[in-house]
């Protein structure tokens, strides 16, 4: 039986991609899926039987490797954290935020930064600079790469197709950091969907968006509707920051205390670590903020 990719559902279809190519097939679901509380999701992996009239069946969905709920994409592996060097700068803060739960969600993640060309002379830009290089040294050292590019002078695009070929991508940055034009210039013919309209709504109110999985050309595929658009820490457990805090998660098995916090525990390796240089202070003060963050959001629900 082939297997393939679902790169889109829509009414009760499902439109698998083989991976010899061709249009999708449309695909309706097997009836055991609903009998098993199962639903495939665009990014699984199935095997599928053909039916008639050029359609076919899914029949069985493959082991996920992660699985995301908004958008509803299954399988996606790589998070390309997209911010601007310029207009809106950007955040340490909100980068660890992010990374939280790429991690979480068992992505791998890669850090894009954006609107290079627009560095200006003189100190202002020096300063953009020094940040650039600190941001890469620091994220470098924790095993994330980062990526100087430009959209518009095509700094880096190069780079950036060839680390998105084998994977499914999915984009995720404020708004106003360039993943359109990213997109533009890396996936002609995509059309990147925001989630504005289901952010007005608020929380809980989300209805399940339609999403789809667009080839890119070079190799892999790109989701057309950002990710990790709601970063609190609702869905995550309070001992699940630090162990999204990739280089604290080897660090806390030499702690003395199991489930130690990396606060005020004596014999914590991660503080050690701090002391020593090891570990960044950014890091660290954004782990502690988060842990805050936290108890006040368990606090409100
Ligand atoms: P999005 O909201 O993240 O999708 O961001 P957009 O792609 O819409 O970009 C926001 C603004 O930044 C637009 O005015 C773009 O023209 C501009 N922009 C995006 N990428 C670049 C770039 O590489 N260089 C420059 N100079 N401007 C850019
Ligand atoms: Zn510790």
């Amino acid at each position: 039986m082939p297997e393939g990719l679902i790169v889109k559902a829509l009414s009760g279809y499902y439109y698998v991609q083989d991976d010899a190519g061709g249009e999708p097939v449309q695909c309706r679901g097997r009836g055991i899926f609903k009998k098993r509380g199962e639903s495939p999701l665009v990014g699984d992996r199935v095997i599928y039987t053909e039916t008639e009239n050029g359609e076919g069946a899914v029949e069985r969905i493959l082991p996920r490797s992660s699985e995301l709920i908004r958008p509803p994409v299954a399988n996606a592996d790589l998070a390309v954290l997209v911010f601007s060097v310029v207009r809106p700068e950007m955040s340490f803060v909100l980068l660890d935020k992010f990374l939280v739960h790429v991690e979480h969600a068992r992505m791998d993640a890669l850090i894009v930064l954006t609107k290079m060309d627009r560095i200006p002379d003189g100190e202002e830009g020096e300063r953009i600079r020094r940040t650039v290089d600190e941001a890469t040294n620091l994220y470098n050292a924790i095993g994330y790469r980062v990526l100087p590019t430009s959209a518009h002078e095509g700094e880096g695009l190069d780079t950036l197709r060839a680390q998105l070929a084998g994977h499914i991508n999915m984009l995720a940055g404020q708004s106003g950091v360039g993943k359109s034009s990213l997109v533009n210039a890396l996936v002609p013919g995509l059309k990147l969907e925001t989630n504005e309209i289901s952010d007005k709504l608020g929380r809980g109110k989300h209805t399940t968006r339609h999403v789809e999985l667009v080839a890119v050309p070079g190799g892999g595929y790109m989701a057309d509707t950002p990710g990790f658009s709601q970063l609190d820490f609702a869905e995550l457990g309070i001992d699940e920051i630090g162990s999204c805090f990739r280089e604290f998660r080897e660090l806390a098995s030499s702690c003395k205390f199991r489930g130690c916090t990396h606060t005020h525990e004596p014999h914590c390796a991660v503080i050690l670590a701090l002391a020593q240089g090891q570990v960044a202070q950014s890091r660290y003060d954004n782990y502690v903020a988060f842990m805050t963050e936290w108890k006040e959001t368990k606090r409100r629900y």
